[in-house]
């Protein structure tokens, strides 16, 4: 029997979205489980991201100072870096806040859409960067697979062609396919 690769998957600045494709692979996921032990994931009770993964899937952009250490850490304890959608391949989502001062971004978020508070925390909380990054940005990506979410097919694909040792096409396959 083929011996197991082990998986980790995570998000950063990411809204869990691509999670949930992951999930609608639906029962496929058998055959995941077939191919992949998952050693890191909000799926499983994991703490402390492991060593010598062989393949992570990283959903969400770069925005504070911890995801800039975890993505370092993680990209030390992986053999294949998965930009995992959108928010992680260009930063998405998140760098909708980047035409603007970070000033004005806490100002909105915290003091003009919220009625009756006057506060700006800055004490226990990570430290949010001036702009929000793509993960190459900072480490090196070795597949980008794209999509907001990507679909449940192309994270099939992309996870069994990585299996069987193939490096993965996806530059022609769409959000739908
Ligand atoms: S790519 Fe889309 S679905 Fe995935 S984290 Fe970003 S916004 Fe959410």
């Amino acid at each position: 029997m083929k011996k197991k690769l082990t998986l980790a998957t995570l998000w950063l600045d990411g809204c869990s979205g691509c999670h949930m494709s992951l999930v609608d692979v639906d029962e496929r996921l058998i055959e995941v489980a077939e191919i992949y032990d998952i050693v890191f994931s909000p799926l499983v009770d994991a703490k402390e991201f492991p060593e010598n993964v062989d393949v992570t899937l990283l959903e969400g952009a770069i925005s504070t100072d911890e995801d800039v250490e975890m993505v370092k850490r993680v990209r030390k304890s992986t053999k294949t870096l998965i930009a995992f959608g959108d928010c992680a391949v260009t930063a998405n989502v998140p760098s909708m806040r980047n035409h603007f001062k970070l000033e004005d971004v806490f100002k909105r978020g915290y003091l003009e859409t919220t009625p009756g508070n006057d506060i700006i925390p800055d004490e226990n909380i990570p430290k949010l960067l001036e702009k929000a990054y793509p993960v190459h940005h900072f480490v090196h990506v070795d597949v980008f697979l794209q999509g907001c979410p990507p679909s449940a097919d192309n994270i099939f694909y992309t996870l069994v062609e990585i299996a069987e040792g193939r490096t993965p096409e996806l530059s022609l396959r769409t959000r739908f396919g």
